[in-house]
């Protein structure tokens, strides 16, 4: 079984890049949780979930597909290549709402277990919202990353079109709140280091959480 590094924090922590690079310079594998919850949420928008989600008790999935590929990432879902598509801010929008129905966390923590399992890797960096306390609190190595608001607002606003930053900061900070309603990725559960990206760039960044790792492997 795969040696299990547990990334959590919220949007524009550095949580997907540092985690990527991370995985990169370790040899490991990378799985970005997030993405199976916007690919289902974009199966929703697309009519190919015809059940409805948020009053499925028993959410028995969906067709879904990622790259742990550090290197070669991309997403599919229902044989479409979704790797782009599922970043389209209306996805954004969305995602929260299906991420807060029961039945479909505890089908992505089963996807999620199963991807690493069946990965045939030495190691895989999972990172998400509910990794180092739902998904796998038992990790060798559990991290939070954050940054202050700000600071992610920023980051985020480097990624986007000048016309998306008028819905940016509402966007990133209603999704945190809608997500934090369901699980806390803002204070660092008992035995999880704390990583602040705030006063760090992207290669400090990368260096803190490569030194806790080696420490604690
Ligand atoms: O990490 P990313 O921003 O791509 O995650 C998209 C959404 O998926 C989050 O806003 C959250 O609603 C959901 N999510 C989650 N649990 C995870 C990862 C993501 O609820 N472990």
């Amino acid at each position: 079984m795969a040696t299990i590094i547990a990334i959590d924090g919220p949007a524009g922590s550095g949580k997907s890049s540092v985690s990527k690079e991370v995985a990169r310079r370790l040899g490991f594998g990378y799985l970005d949780t997030g993405a199976a919850y916007r690919a289902l949420a974009w199966a929703v928008a697309e009519g190919r979930v015809s059940r409805p989600v948020a009053e499925d008790e028993n959410f028995d999935g969906f067709d879904y597909a990622i790259s742990l590929n550090p290197d070669d990432f991309w997403v599919r879902s229902f044989g479409v290549d979704i790797t782009d598509a599922i970043r389209l801010p209306r996805i954004a929008e969305s995602v929260s709402a299906v991420a807060s129905v029961p039945a479909v966390r505890k089908f992505m923590k089963e996807l999620t277990r199963t991807l690493v399992a069946q990965s045939q890797l030495a190691g895989v960096v999972v990172e998400g919202r509910d990794i180092t306390t739902v998904v796998a609190p038992d990790a060798p190595v559990r991290l939070l990353l954050t940054a202050s608001e700000e600071i992610r607002l920023e980051r985020r606003a480097k990624e986007l079109s000048p016309e998306d930053l008028a819905t940016l900061r509402k966007q990133v900070l209603e999704r945190d709140k809608s997500d934090s309603k369901v699980v806390d990725f803002m204070k660092p559960a008992e035995g999880v280091d704390l990583v602040d990206t705030t006063n760090l760039d992207f290669e400090q960044s990368v260096q803190a959480v490569l030194s806790i790792i080696r420490e604690q492997l």
